[in-house]
Formats: structure tokens, sequence, C-alpha cells
């Protein structure tokens, strides 16, 4: 099953260079997988979240595409509504979370702060939270 997935995937998006479903070293890759446990808070077929292992606030959840790339300009460029599905999934989780307010972070390289290099969409909530950030 995981398998016809994979393929169905790679149909979909193969015309993208450097593209690759799964990749088997990338550590959310394993999470997505099972390979990894973690705090699932929501999955869909595009989509899987889970808490962060270091929490920065109350609700610190990862949102990510169920396909390897490396940060949100590449997915935003292979998928602009898949970018936009983990802004919604963001929306229904603060939601289930109870939160007014919130806010959404993509680090792109390690100047910024990115330490796993596949793309994911940071959701801080449940506490106060300054601008201008760290
Ligand atoms: P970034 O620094 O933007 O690349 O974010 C990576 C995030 O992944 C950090 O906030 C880490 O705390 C988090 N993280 C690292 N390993 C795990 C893990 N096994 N499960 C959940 N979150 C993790
Ligand atoms: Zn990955």
């Amino acid at each position: 099953m995981q398998v016809l997935r994979q393929w169905r995937l790679f149909q979909r998006y193969s015309r993208y260079g450097n593209y690759v479903a799964l990749d088997s070293d990338c550590l959310f890759c394993k999470i997505i997988n099972g390979d990894i446990p973690a705090q699932i808070v929501f999955r869909n077929e595009n989509v899987v979240a889970f808490n962060d292992i270091s929490p920065q606030a109350p609700t610190h959840v990862l949102i990510v595409p169920t396909l390897h790339v490396e940060n949100a300009a590449g997915l935003a460029k292979m998928s602009p509504t898949l970018t936009a599905d983990l802004f919604v999934a963001a929306g229904e989780i603060a939601a289930t979370n109870g939160l007014t307010g919130y806010r959404t972070v993509f680090n792109t390289g390690a100047e910024a702060g990115q330490s796993v290099f596949h793309a994911h969409l940071h959701l801080l909530g449940g506490r106060g939270l300054a601008w201008p950030p760290g």
C-alpha cells in the first residue's frame, strides 16, 4: 500500500527535479513512515503534524508535507496547494487547541535556525509571543 502511494506521488510530482517521495535518511520522513515515534496530532493524505520534541510554547506543533522537500520555497514551487494544506491544518489544530492567536514559522537555511531539512511549518501558541522574534 505504501509502495503504491509512493508511486502515485512520484507520478504526480516527478516533473519537479529534486523531488523524492520519502528520504530514508530524513528524520521527518521516518516519523511520517512510523519508523520513529512522535505524538501525531493531525494526519491526512498530504499532511502530518506532531508535537515538537522541544516545545517553545504550550502548543508547539510541526506540520509537514508527506513527501520530502527541503524547504518552504521548494514546497511552494512544487505545489502551491500542498503548501496551503499546511496552513489549513495549522488553523484546524489551533482551533482544536482553543487558540485564538498563534504564530506559524518556516525556518529556511541553517542561518535562520533550520535544523531538519524537510519543510515544516512551526505552529506556536498558548502564551504571549513577542515581536520581533529572536
Ligand atoms: P527547525 O530548527 O526549524 O529545523 O525545526 C526542527 C524542529 O524539530 C525543532 O524545533 C526540534 O525541536 C524538532 N525536533 C527534532 N527532533 C524531533 C523529533 N524526533 N520529534 C519531534 N520534533 C523534533
Ligand atoms: Zn523528509
